[in-house]
């Protein structure tokens, strides 16, 4: 790179007051309100002129000075939380992998936020991806003291570097930050889009609040909205702004309008739409349940009735079975264990059928009698033999002749 900088050119300017800390906010996915920042070093010449970090962080790494402007920018943070009061959100803020080494980071940390009052939750960290990789053991440490300390740690840029999934799933860090390579295509390719769903999909899986940087078009907007995505920072809502400009953004509370399309004009939108079907599964059928015939063991995918108390959220089958017909209703507890014992169920599979129905009155702990339809679809697994089943409940109660 042409260094277009002297070091000592820079540290003066850091000296005269040149160095400003700018706030690009996050934006709400969904509400369009601002629901975080990050904070970013400019180089603000006399003459007006903004100098953008690529042209003298790497300048300051080099001579080992990066971290003076960190912590001048971390101050800068905590002031402009200070000054936000009540309309405080989290800011974060960049913290090369070299602050790993520092002992005294989170004391650090902690005396600016005791020094100005304000508390942790609202000052978070952002560690680029490729520095976790380069040194995992040593900042995986670092992560997990800071936010042991009460400082949320967000992985940034995830996706950029050489570093993987693997990488992340370890991270004890609460926020993803999905770098803006994947947008690249626009979100207009089907290979774009199924990749960025799945690292949406990835990240809540693990519980990761999600940030997207980068975003720039409304069509890039529209289908991350299908994606499920926490944050949105990007130039389509705001590039980093001075201080006093956020300061305003954030008093004003003035909604950006987010577009939302339904995933189901989008055929891409898969994971979203598949997210819904089994929604929809759910409202239909308060108890879901898997079984393994073969080897006589079931789980409950999902259970929201009055069977709650009564079985184990894991067993065996025939356990459950049991329990299932003790609160069946005298009359129909025989129908009901002919049924769905396990070798009527496997003799129904073999003469070729698709599923077993029956419908029948239970009991639950208060007494009262409930009409369900018991389902039990048979499925195969290309993996192995076994003949598995997947068993909906259905409440039939009727409510003045209706079915509910
Ligand atoms: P970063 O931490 O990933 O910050 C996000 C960068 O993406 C910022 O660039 C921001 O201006 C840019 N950005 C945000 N939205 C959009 C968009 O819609 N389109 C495009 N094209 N860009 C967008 P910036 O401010 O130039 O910073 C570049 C990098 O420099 C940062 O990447 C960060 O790694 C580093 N940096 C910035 N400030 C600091 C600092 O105070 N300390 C340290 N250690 N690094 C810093
Ligand atoms: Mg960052
Ligand atoms: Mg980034």
């Amino acid at each position: 790179m042409e260094k277009k900088y002297l070091l000592n050119d820079i540290v003066a300017a850091m000296e005269s007051g040149e160095l400003q800390a700018y706030y690009q906010p996050q934006y709400n996915a969904k509400q369009g309100v601002i629901g975080g920042a990050e904070a970013l070093v400019r180089w603000v010449k006399k003459d007006g002129t903004v100098v953008l970090p690529k042209d003298f962080i790497p300048i300051l790494e080099e001579a080992g000075q990066l971290s003076l402007v960190d912590w001048f920018v971390v101050e800068d943070a905590c002031k402009t939380i200070k000054q936000l009061g009540d309309r405080a959100v989290r800011i974060s803020v960049n913290f090369g992998r070299e602050h790993a080494g520092d002992g005294q980071f989170i004391e650090k940390l902690n005396r600016l936020v005791e020094s100005y009052g304000i508390d942790k939750y609202y000052l978070g960290v952002e560690i680029t991806e490729s520095d976790v990789a380069a040194d995992k053991e040593k900042v995986m440490n670092w992560v997990h003291d800071i936010e042991q300390a009460g400082y949320m740690v967000s992985i940034d840029d995830f996706g950029s570097g050489m570093s993987s999934m693997s990488f992340v799933k370890d991270v004890p860090a609460r926020i993803l930050k999905i770098d803006r390579s994947f947008l690249n295509d626009n979100c207009l390719t089907e290979k774009g889009k199924i990749t960025l769903e799945s690292v949406f999909y990835f990240a809540h899986r693990l519980n990761l609040i999600t940030v997207v940087e980068g975003v720039e078009t409304q069509e890039q907007l529209q289908f991350i909205n299908t994606c499920d995505c926490d944050y949105i920072q990007g130039f389509i809502f705001s590039e980093p702004v001075p201080k006093g400009d956020f300061i305003t953004m954030c008093v004003d509370e003035a909604p950006v309008e987010i577009k939302t399309t339904d995933p189901f004009d989008d055929q891409s939108a898969v994971f979203e739409q598949v997210r819904i079907l089994i929604e929809s599964v759910y409202k239909k059928f308060p108890v879901i349940k898997f079984a393994n015939l073969s080897k006589n063991s079931y789980t409950f995918m999902r259970r929201e009735n009055f069977l709650n108390s009564a079985i184990p959220e894991t067993g065996t089958y025939d356990d459950c079975l049991r329990s299932v017909v003790d609160m069946t209703v005298p009359e129909s507890k025989d129908e009901i264990e002919k049924a769905f014992n396990r070798k009527s169920l496997l003799d129904a599979y073999a003469a070729g059928k698709k599923r077993v129905l029956r419908i029948a009155n239970q009991i639950d702990e208060h007494g009262n009698v409930h009409k369900v339809a018991i389902e039990d679809y048979f499925m195969e697994n290309p993996r192995s033999k076994d003949v598995y089943i997947v068993s909906f409940l259905q409440s039939l109660d009727f409510e003045d002749g209706t079915y509910v």
